[in-house]
């Protein structure tokens, strides 16, 4: 098996709960559906465990995780497996945390790897395998203060002061469908900005704006 796993295999090794879900839009999508299926989606989880044949413990042995981006500021580019076998590839994190700098003061800061891995498996759902065009990254407290001080969208406290949060598009796919995907995952917050084109990931606490 190759490292790129389709939803229906990331379904099988991960049986995450958000890849059962229908793409319905965000009003409809609220708590009461997902917790009634939760029940159902433990025990198919524990179900499909028992049932992994050999060749899945190797393919999930074997897992590769990639990503391209290309940074909307300073137009470098990046294309990489960042995780392989069962571990992350710090060489490569730090090529990632480097892209992902506050491009306006210089600052590297260390992006959470679950950061990255929600991008991917976004990615995946999405059926993509193009560049992320990355608007915002990590930012320095200097650049996150200036900019809350001139916009509102801006969080005081963001999470891209901790490299825990990430905006982004994906060219030749509909950003609020990306959106829509993204609340479907649950891994954190999501919020859509559609005037500027982009949905924020983050993985801290589920909510969504
Ligand atoms: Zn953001």
């Amino acid at each position: 098996m190759t490292g790129k796993l389709g939803p229906k295999a990331l379904l099988e090794y991960h049986a995450r709960p958000y890849l059962r879900l229908p793409a319905v839009t965000p009003l409809r999508f609220r708590q009461p559906m997902l917790r009634t299926s939760r029940r159902g989606f433990l025990r198919q989880a524990g179900a499909a465990a028992m049932l992994l044949p050999i060749g899945a413990v190797w393919a999930r042995s074997s897992e590769r995780r990639s990503l391209s981006l290309v940074h909307t500021h300073t137009g470098e580019r990046l294309s990489t497996v960042y995780f392989e076998g069962n571990q992350y590839l710090a060489s490569e994190l730090t090529r990632i945390n480097w892209l992902l700098r506050d491009f306006r003061t210089g600052d590297v800061h260390p992006i959470d790897p679950a950061v990255l891995d929600i991008l991917a498996d976004l990615r995946t759902l999405a059926d993509r395998d193009g560049a992320y065009e990355v608007i915002s990254g990590y930012r320095s407290p200097k650049t996150n203060a200036e900019l809350h001080r001139r916009s509102s969208g801006v969080a005081e406290h963001s999470l891209h002061l901790e490299g825990r949060a990430i905006d982004v598009r994906l060219p030749g796919f509909p950003t609020e469908r990306l959106h829509e995907f993204a609340l479907g995952m649950r891994r954190g917050g999501v919020g859509f900005y559609p005037s500027s084109d982009f949905v924020h990931l983050d993985n801290g606490r589920i909510r969504h704006w």
